[in-house]
This record gives C-alpha cells, sequence and structure tokens, in this order.
C-alpha cells in the first residue's frame, strides 16, 4: 500500500509517504501559517505523489463524530485562522482518497502500539509534555474517542503547598497543562525549562505533578502501559522520579505484574519521533480497509 502521512501541529505540518508496515520513504515539514496558505502546499505534496488514503493526526480540539455535519473540523483551537476549518473535508475534496482522522496524540499512540513498544498491548496511554499536554488512549482495540476526544492533559491537579505559581491553563488555572507545559516551567521559573536541567527541585515539582495525573489515570482506565513524550520529558531525570510518585501515591492498593517491572510500565516513546507519523500511516491503512 502507499499511503501518506499528515501530522497536523499548530507549528509545522508533517508530511510523510510510507507503508502499511510503517517504513516511511519520504518526509518533510511545512510549516503551520493560516489553511489559504498552507493547505495548498500539502495538497501539492500528496497529490504529486498519489496516495491510495491518507491519515491525519490532528492538533485540536477537534470533532471526530462521524454524524456530525462538522466532522472533519478544528474547532475551537487558540489557532484563531483554523477555529472551525474542515481539515478533512478539504483534503478529501482535492485527493479523492479515504482520509483516516484522530488527534494528534491518538496517532501518537497508534503508532507505538502498532509498530513500537506497545505491541499486543490492549490498553496504552500516551501523554505529551511540550507546549501543552494532551493524552492519547488506545483502549481494546480502538482509539478511545467518546464524547469527544480525551483532554487528558487539562486534568486538575493538587498544587504542592510550596508551590506559589498560579498556574497559566486559561480555562482551569492548575491543571496538568496549567503547572507542568513548558511554558508553566518557564514561567514559574524564569528560564527556558531546559536551561533548568541542574535544579532538582524543578524536577521534584514535576515529577509530581505529572504522577497525580498518572495516578488518575491508572485508577480509571487501568492502561498496561503509559508511554511519556514531548518536549520537557527530555529531562530524563523525570521518569525515575515520576515511577516512585506514582507507587507512593497508588499507596499499594493496585496490585499489578506491571507495578512490579515500572521501567517497563511508565516508558518514553520508542520510536525515535516517528511515533506520530507512524500512527498516520495505520490511521490512512485503516481507513483503506474499514
Ligand atoms: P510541541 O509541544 O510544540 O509539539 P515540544 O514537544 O518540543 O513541542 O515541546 C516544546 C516545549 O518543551 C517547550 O516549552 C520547551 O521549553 C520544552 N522543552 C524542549 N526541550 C526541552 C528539554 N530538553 N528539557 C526541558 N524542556 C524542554
Ligand atoms: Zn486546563
Amino acid at each position: 500500500m502507499r499511503l501518506g502521512a499528515l501530522e497536523a501541529g499548530g507549528t509545522k505540518m508533517v508530511c510523510a509517504i510510507g507503508d502499511e508496515t510503517g517504513k516511511i520513504y519520504e518526509q518533510v515539514s511545512i510549516p503551520t501559517q493560516t489553511p489559504e496558505i498552507t493547505m495548498p502546499k500539502l495538497i501539492a505534496y500528496f497529490e504529486e505523489r498519489s496516495v491510495e488514503a491518507l491519515g491525519v493526526a490532528c492538533f485540536g480540539p477537534i470533532e471526530l463524530d462521524r454524524n456530525s455535519p462538522d466532522y472533519g473540523c478544528i474547532t475551537s483551537t487558540p489557532k484563531i485562522a483554523w477555529r472551525n476549518y474542515n481539515i478533512v473535508k478539504e483534503l478529501a475534496d482535492k485527493l479523492h482518497c479515504p482520509i483516516g482522522f484522530d488527534t494528534d496524540v491518538n496517532g501518537s499512540v497508534l503508532g507505538e502500539v502498532t509498530f513500537g513498544q506497545a505491541k499486543d498491548k490492549n490498553c496504552v496511554i500516551y501523554l505529551t509534555i511540550g507546549t501543552g499536554v494532551g493524552g492519547g488512549i488506545y483502549i481494546e482495540g480502538k482509539l478511545l474517542h467518546g464524547m469527544v476526544h480525551p483532554e487528558a492533559g487539562h486534568v486538575l491537579i493538587r498544587k504542592r503547598s510550596d508551590d506559589t505559581y498560579e498556574g497559566k491553563c486559561p480555562y482551569h488555572k492548575t491543571c496538568l497543562e496549567g503547572l507542568a507545559a513548558g511554558p508553566a516551567i518557564e514561567e514559574r521559573w524564569g528560564k527556558k525549562a531546559a536551561l533548568l536541567a541542574d535544579m532538582a527541585q524543578v524536577w521534584d515539582l514535576e515529577a509530581d505533578y505529572i504522577a497525580q495525573a498518572l495516578t488518575g489515570y491508572i485508577l480509571t482506565l487501568s492502561p498496561e502501559m503509559i508511554i511519556l513524550g514531548g518536549g520537557v520529558m527530555h529531562q530524563e531525570q523525570l521518569f525515575p522520579l515520576i515511577r516512585q510518585k506514582v507507587l507512593q501515591m497508588l499507596g499499594g492498593y493496585v496490585q499489578a505484574k506491571e507495578l512490579e517491572d515500572m521501567e517497563h510500565y511508565i516508558v518514553p516513546a520508542s520510536l525515535h519521533d516517528d511515533q506520530g507519523i507512524m500512527g498516520c500511516l495505520e490511521l490512512a491503512r485503516r481507513e483503506l480497509v474499514q
């Protein structure tokens, strides 16, 4: 199969051509400007390379309900030029091929369960902690949509008493994104997160907030693996701190073999940052064979 993949992000659009085995033949990155400027470039890329189907993993929130007239729209995004823009309709009208569509983080979790370390698992969470925080959930063979789609980055967090930072989320202030995304770290400590690597208290607090969220996900969804990606997770010292705090927060209540091997339970992404684009290939394949 000759499949197209589009990882649509707020700052860049990654386009690739590949196949159902996850092999990527070629890949380009196009800056995200307005739909008027950016969409013709994306369409030209895929038109010139004629694909059988295209998989799109998109920044959100997005409309995933196939019965809605707005199916395929980017909905209430803060990126005004893309608000209520129907990216799927535009691509389908121009490319005349099946288009698979899901959230960016559902794309990443799909890449990991199809081609990566989470193969053969039935319930997996992928959380990205970068400019924002987002979570993709794969459950019983499907990407979880539910009412809209999960917004796991906005779960509410109990602020630690030694943290005076007010929180950055415009909706909730002290949700996970508001307390722990890259911009919150930078505002709280007055320096870019990457420059704070040596300050132990930064990462202890960060691990605390991430662990609170993961503990909630574990209790709610009982995932068999939790994968953490995004720019902030380049701070590898976070992993052992998060694992230890999750166990403390669970308090011994959940008994499972996975929790006895935390190094293989809470893990970094395994596909060299291609998990999103590889997930798009699988989204395309699923659309073609459904
Ligand atoms: P995006 O979320 O926009 O797709 P990233 O996942 O790269 O992009 O996240 C960018 C955020 O991650 C920024 O807020 C940046 O400060 C933070 N970041 C990038 N690299 C590092 C690093 N090495 N250590 C800590 N934080 C980082
Ligand atoms: Zn929020």
